[in-house]
């Protein structure tokens, strides 16, 4: 029994942790996580742990030994399979019960599968921990060349961008007619497929996915709808995440795609908070709308926002949402949330690949990306807190700085 315990050693799940500490919260704090591994960072796992370029004890949101500094206890390769809300108990994997004080749920989620023929062959990989990622990499070192990625969200397309590099041939396949279909305005859209297409993948938008093709055990091909079929030795799958909440939703707790969590990210249950992937909250900077936001950002400011509540500091989340994203020599941040714009201005030249969109609704700066272009990040950032209104021939003339605009 520990006085808070945590589901889910991750990003949310270790700031969590932390905050408690840094908080002064004297009380015991356990962390029940389904992974091996100490909390560590997911997004190089599709960028410089993929590419080689960092090893993975580089990866550790803390070094190993800081936990137990802290008292921070760790029961790691161990899913918490059920929770009985009215005795505050937790059913693990092992078989043991453990009971809790307060309940943070901070599991992320699983990657979608897809749901063809073939989702199951040797070769099929999908990019979300440690361990998918080392046996990506060893199937390169395999001497794999040929790749299909299927998805063109921010994980597939950073995987692309990887391979790429690696020297890998790479198809990507996008069932929507452009990539970042989801996230982001026509104009970034066209951008990365363009800068795809220039570096050697021969990526594909508007293509259904029939089958995946192998010889029994191991994956062949990826057979699309009109009936052609992509020769590949591996695929990599990045068609976004399941919110791992199962246990919290059989328990009673209110949600449907991912749980539910109110301006405090209480849950329905009582004493049981969720965090980050895994948490449907109304979003301030979306206009209100009911959504899950997936980045690091979200998980560790949720993480902040319950830990000081649990220490007696209760304040609604109301945390500036940002995101990035590195592929090739390109970085992308993001400010704000786009959801519901009714226009773009485009600040610079995507030719010169540096350049920013900014997403307007109704003349008030809503959201910002910035494709190698910090200062616009860092002063649009502003525009968007201050839900600034600025003329938008200014916006345009990527040669007046965005802080004069406020
Ligand atoms: P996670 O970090 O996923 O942690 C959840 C943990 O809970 C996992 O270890 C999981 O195994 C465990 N778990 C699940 N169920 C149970 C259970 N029942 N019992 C015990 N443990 C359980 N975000 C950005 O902002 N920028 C980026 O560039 C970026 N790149 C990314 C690249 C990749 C390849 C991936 C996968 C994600 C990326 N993200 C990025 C998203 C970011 O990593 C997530 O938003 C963040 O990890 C969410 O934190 P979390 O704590 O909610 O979940």
């Amino acid at each position: 029994k520990a006085d808070v315990v945590i589901v889910g050693a991750g990003h949310g799940g270790a700031q969590c942790a932390i905050a408690l500490r840094q908080n002064g919260f004297e009380g015991t704090v356990a962390v029940i996580g389904r992974e091996p591994e100490y909390p560590y960072e997911r997004p190089p796992l599709s960028k410089e742990y993929f590419a080689r370029e960092k090893t993975f004890d580089r990866l550790y949101i803390r070094p190993p030994t800081f936990w137990a500094e802290k008292e921070i206890a760790f029961k790691l390769d161990t899913e918490v399979t059920r929770v009985d809300p009215a005795a505050h108990e937790l059913t693990l994997s092992t078989g043991e019960t453990f009971g809790y004080g307060k309940l943070v749920w901070a599991t992320g989620g699983d990657p979608r599968r897809l749901s063809c023929s073939g989702a199951d062959l040797a070769g099929v990989f999908a990019v979300r921990t440690r361990e998918d990622c080392d046996l990506m990499m060893a199937e390169i070192d395999a001497g794999t060349r040929n790749i299909v990625v299927i998805g063109g969200g921010y994980i597939g397309l950073e995987a692309a961008a990887v391979l790429t590099k690696l020297g890998c041939k790479v198809t990507l396949l996008e069932a929507l007619p452009r990539v970042l279909a989801r996230v982001a305005g026509e104009e970034l859209s066209a951008f990365y497929e363009k800068e795809h297409r220039d570096h050697g993948v021969d990526l594909r938008t508007g293509v259904a996915v029939d089958c995946i093709v192998g010889d029994g055990h191991k994956v062949t091909g990826v057979r699309l709808a009109d009936g052609e079929e992509i020769p590949a030795e591996a695929v990599i799958v990045g068609i976004g995440i399941v919110p791992a909440v199962g246990p919290l939703i059989l328990a009673g707790a209110a949600g449907a795609n991912g749980v539910d969590i109110d301006e405090y990210c209480r849950t329905s249950l009582p004493d049981v908070y969720a965090i980050g992937d895994c948490a449907a909250f109304a979003c301030d900077f979306a206009g209100g709308n009911v959504m899950r936001v997936e980045s690091v950002q979200n998980a560790n400011d949720m993480a902040t926002c319950v830990a000081k509540a649990i220490c007696g500091d209760e304040k609604p989340y109301h945390a500036f949402p940002w995101f990035w994203s590195n592929q090739y020599d390109l970085r992308l941040q993001t400010a704000g949330i786009n959801l519901g714009f009714d226009r773009t201005v485009i600040r610079g030249n995507p030719d010169d690949r540096a350049f920013s969109v900014v997403y307007l609704r109704e003349g008030r700066v809503l959201a910002l990306d910035c494709v190698n272009m910090v200062k616009d990040y860092v002063q649009g950032r502003k525009l968007v807190e201050a839900g600034a209104t600025p003329d938008l021939a200014d916006l345009a003339d990527a040669s007046k700085p965005l802080k004069e605009l406020l």
